[in-house]
């Protein structure tokens, strides 16, 4: 099956590229108006830098992770982004200068999941990182730009969930609460659940399972175990985000799929995504990770979200922005028989300005390759003939008006370049593509 992509991976066809470099030119340059710089970490990192972080009885851990043994080490390819950026962090002492940091990281992840609709062994995340922010205004900022991007590319319909889980204390007590109160439906819970009621009991509140589920959710209402502290913290988040107006609800027993998460946890679900998978994006704050990666040497309570970006474009398709994406080529070169070397300089002068161009380099008749450029929605073409060869001009056609007009050779650039600033599309090259 030499032909086949190895399952729950997914080619990116060039269709689909312009949207995804849409989304991802879009974040980089949001998310940097709010001081997140782009980090990139590897793909490889030790699978202890998982176990330690995530949690040894999280999903990822237990039963999906790639990992890779090579002499004496056991790799991993990452499952997630925010271990590798906090260990780069503590190994680089990118505290040092100033502790507060902010990143921003765009990258594939892997997990060794059932495939199915917007759920795959690789995918991709858009992520950010804030460390060293302990104030809810840490919960503010992100939360805010996440949904201030999802405007931006124009992502409507979706919710906001939080919740918040508290200290490690809070978090003891929450377990305890939970432990008792499922103790005595340990029958209707799938076999992993009826293990992690002794082993880590806030895991069962993350359960795919359906009648896991549906346990959870009969479960009623908990008794408070946020601390004072941590109590009035969640109430400042929440009581930020209504005043810029981020809609949310709360969910009482919305955990994350990892272990390092305190205090407050978030995620964004979108309807058209389907049962068991409409998250999109994710996040939360973890005030002790930093510590325990560093092994003790820093404290430094952080918070950051990831978006899958697959699941992301599901929920954006359909939208308008979509629609926009698919403009390949500005212009196209069509030439009659005996013409390729005159074709192919002036694509070449052309191309070296910035502006697209495709020319014919099949051979095809002059009217196929009209009908080619019309394929492929080109707004111009120009038209090389022997005349105007000997002339030095050429016949530029307007494929939307249907108007034609010679333009001597010396001018096309120029001229080009002008109908492109008045369409505002601007020029491909040299950072002119932006400003136009
Ligand atoms: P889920 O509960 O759906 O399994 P998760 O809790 O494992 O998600 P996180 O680890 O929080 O997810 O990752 C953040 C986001 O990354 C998710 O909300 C989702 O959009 C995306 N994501 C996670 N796993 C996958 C996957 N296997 N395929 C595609 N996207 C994924
Ligand atoms: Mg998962």
């Amino acid at each position: 099956m030499l032909s086949r992509s190895v399952r729950g991976t997914r080619d990116i066809l060039p269709e689909d590229v312009p949207l995804w470099r849409f989304v991802e030119e879009k974040a980089r340059g949001f998310f940097s108006c709010y001081g997140y710089r782009e980090i990139r970490t590897p793909i490889l990192e030790y699978v202890d830098l998982f176990v330690r972080s995530l949690g040894e009885s999280t999903d990822i851990v237990e039963k999906q992770m790639f990992v890779i043994e090579r002499g004496e080490d056991s790799l991993v390819l990452r499952p997630e982004g925010t271990a590798g950026v906090v260990r780069a962090y503590c190994e680089h002492r990118l505290d040092v200068n100033d502790p507060v940091q902010r990143f921003f990281y765009v990258g594939p992840m892997f997990r060794g999941e059932r495939p199915q609709k917007g759920r795959l062994r690789q995918f991709h995340q858009i992520g950010l990182e804030l460390f060293n922010v302990a104030s809810p205004l840490g919960e503010l900022e992100i939360i805010e730009a996440l949904v201030g991007f999802l405007n931006v590319i124009g992502l409507s319909g979706y919710t906001v969930k939080i919740n918040s889980l508290g200290c490690e204390k809070d978090k003891l007590r929450l377990s305890d609460q939970l432990r008792s109160l499922l103790q005595g439906r340990k029958d209707d819970l799938c076999s992993v659940c009826r293990d992690r009621l002794e082993r880590n009991v806030l895991r069962i509140l993350d359960c795919k399972n359906e009648q896991c589920q549906s346990v959870v959710r009969s479960l009623g209402v908990l008794d408070s175990y946020l601390c004072p502290d941590c109590k009035e913290h969640y109430e400042k988040v929440k009581s930020f985000l209504s005043h810029f107006k981020v809609k949310f609800v709360e969910d009482p027993f919305l955990v994350r799929g990892l272990d390092y998460y305190s205090r407050t946890v978030f995620e964004l679900t979108h309807p058209s995504l389907g049962e068991g998978q409409d998250t999109f994006a994710a996040g939360g704050r973890y005030d002790w990770l930093v510590n325990e990666i560093s092994g003790g040497k820093m404290d430094i309570p952080s918070i950051g979200f990831a978006i899958g970006v697959e699941r992301l474009l599901i929920a954006l398709a359909g939208s308008e922005k979509k629609k926009d994406m698919h403009n390949h080529f500005d212009v196209a070169v069509l030439y009659f028989p005996g013409l390729e070397i005159e074709a192919f300089s002036l694509a070449r002068e052309i191309r070296k300005n910035g502006i697209r161009v495709l020319m014919d380099l099949t051979g095809r008749s002059i009217k196929s390759q009209m009908r080619w450029a019309n394929r492929l929605g080109t707004r111009w073409v120009l038209i090389l003939g022997e005349e105007e060869v000997k002339e030095e001009n050429v016949k530029l056609k307007d494929m939307r008006q249907g108007d034609e007009i010679f333009i001597g050779m010396g001018e096309v650039v120029q001229k080009l370049r002008n109908m492109l600033r008045e369409k505002g599309e601007g020029l491909w090259l040299r950072g002119e593509k932006s400003n136009g």
